[in-house]
């Protein structure tokens, strides 16, 4: 079966890394695929497992080179989609997972009409800024500044094709899981199965 290519976005601070990284223990059919930055790696970060972490110069050189998909200039860096990281997945068979910005993965639908975009919402925006308050990590400035900067990002939700809740942890992976295997079974990523039963040549007028 072949790969398809799915982005999944949502604001910072709305639990995208935990349900991708519960999805992929639960499924060996799909795989992250891996972007590029200039942007300097935080602890525990591994280059090439969470991004390629390159220097400003070798990411220009990328894009010249159109080895990026897209790109786009975050807090001073560069972030782009690698060709290659996308190439490898579907190449072997698997989905491919973008984990980028919202314009990034506008971008990527105009590119791919076929990419399936996946937006993870909260429950509500009282639980959100709960959350980030919750955390005890953000000042009240940085949490107004986080909780304005999701409301510009959900903006962008009216243009994903599927929306999943992240109500509770188990739940919002159970529906990502689903997205990717209803995208499995389309018909048209399946016409091999047509083919067997020869469907094509059946008149269907009879
Ligand atoms: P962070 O520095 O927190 O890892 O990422 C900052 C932002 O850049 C996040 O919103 C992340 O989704 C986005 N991002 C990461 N990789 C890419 C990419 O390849 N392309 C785009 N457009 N955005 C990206």
């Amino acid at each position: 079966m072949k790969g398809s290519l799915f982005v999944v976005a949502a604001p910072a601070g709305f639990g995208k890394d935990t349900i991708l990284s519960e999805m992929f223990k639960r499924n060996d059919t799909a795989g992250y695929a891996v972007s590029a930055t200039t942007r300097a790696p935080r602890d525990g970060e591994v280059n090439g497992v969470h991004y390629r972490f390159l220097t400003r110069e070798a990411f220009e050189r990328k894009i010249a080179e159109k080895e990026v998909l897209e790109y786009t200039e975050y807090c001073g860096n560069y972030y782009g989609t690698l060709k290659k990281s996308v190439d490898d997945l579907l190449k072997a068979g698997k989905d491919a997972i973008l984990k980028i910005e919202v314009e990034g993965a506008m971008n990527i639908k105009k590119m791919f009409p076929e990419a399936r975009l996946v937006f993870i919402l909260p429950p509500s925006w009282e639980i959100l800024e709960k959350r980030l308050r919750d955390r005890g990590t953000e000042t009240e400035d940085k949490i107004i500044e986080r909780t304005k900067q999701a409301r510009s990002e959900v903006a962008f939700a009216k243009n994903y094709d599927y929306l999943i809740v992240n109500d509770d942890l188990n739940s919002a992976v159970d529906d990502l899981l689903t997205i990717l295997k209803a995208e499995k079974l389309r018909r048209d990523n399946n016409d091999e199965l047509l083919d067997k039963f020869n469907v094509n040549k059946i008149d269907e007028r009879l």
